[in-house]
């Protein structure tokens, strides 16, 4: 079996809401020594073929990718998926309606802050958008910083766009069964995303992490851009107590947003079985 000394796999490109194409991100991956890289767009793979070209062009691994939007119990979780048929029906049916209603949450996100004087954001939001069908917060909070109303996006999603916020709209995401199918199905790997960021009790936490691995789910990201080291080593234990493998992933969406870049995080603490080892088969 190849080892891989910097699997990097979480990112997003201008296919959801990164700033940079599918091949910019292949190319930086690769510039900063990622050797097994997934591109892993929000509940969306029209980046897959690009990305997967894109790493084969430059010599790195390639895992397909997706992190897929769910809603247990009231909040919103991520999975991501990896190494699944990037072609399989299922997941793509799935992934259709998952996306479906944020044109709609986006207006009204739009008008939630208007409410507070801040005009026209649905139209300025939408000149970040690069894939029309995946408006998100993220895009709002672009368009927050470049008005000059937050100096960064972390201060837009603390003054407007989290619970309870102006800008914030619930919305009801896929189920936690129905996103694990979905990826199960299509030959790949379920994995829970930055567990870390959820604010969830121990035991909705316990509750998350039970029902995944009752519905097929093997795995858990534990160093991501996400978590503090304290968190590696609390996410460490949940895996080895879970059973589940472990996944190592930036969550890189764009060079000027404070966050991890590419290839950048420190390893996986040596006592976990890494997700890679699971999908060996699976790697392009
Ligand atoms: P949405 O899918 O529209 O609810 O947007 C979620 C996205 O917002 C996440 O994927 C992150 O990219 C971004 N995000 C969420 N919370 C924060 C935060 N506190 N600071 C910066 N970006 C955030
Ligand atoms: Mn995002
Ligand atoms: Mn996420
Ligand atoms: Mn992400």
């Amino acid at each position: 079996m190849t080892t891989y000394s910097n699997a990097d796999l979480h990112c997003h490109s201008t296919v959801s809401d990164g700033t940079l194409s599918p091949e910019t991100l292949a190319q930086r991956a690769h510039a900063n020594g990622v050797d097994l890289w997934s591109l892993t767009d929000h509940d969306e793979l029209g980046g897959q073929a690009r990305a997967a070209a894109a790493a084969a062009a430059c010599g790195m691994g390639y895992l397909t990718g997706v992190e897929v939007s769910v809603t247990f119990i009231g909040k919103t979780v991520h999975i991501v998926g990896l190494g699944f048929d990037m072609l399989d029906p299922n997941l793509h049916k799935g992934l259709a309606q998952t996306r479906g209603g944020r044109e709609q949450r986006a207006m009204e996100m739009a008008e939630g802050l208007a409410q507070v004087g801040i005009a026209n954001a649905f139209e300025g939001a939408l000149k970040f958008v690069g894939n029309p069908d995946l408006i998100s917060r993220t895009h709002f909070a672009r368009f927050l910083v470049e008005s000059g109303v937050c100096s960064d996006t972390n201060e837009v999603f603390r003054r407007f766009l989290t619970e309870g916020k102006p800008g914030f709209v619930p919305h009801r995401w896929a189920k936690l069964s129905d996103a694990v199918h979905w990826i199960l199905g299509a030959g790949g790997v379920a994995v829970i995303a930055h567990p870390g960021r959820y604010g969830f009790s121990p035991n909705e936490e316990y509750a998350l992490f039970t029902e995944f691995k009752g519905f097929g789910g093997q795995g858990v990201e534990v160093v991501t851009g996400s978590h503090s080291p304290a968190e590696y080593e609390t996410y460490a234990d949940m895996a080895i107590e879970f059973g589940l493998a472990a996944s190592r992933g930036s969550d890189f969406h764009s060079p000027d947003e404070s966050r991890i870049d590419l290839g950048t995080l420190p390893h996986l603490p040596s006592k976990l079985s890494p997700v890679w080892d699971l999908l060996a088969t699976r790697i392009q």
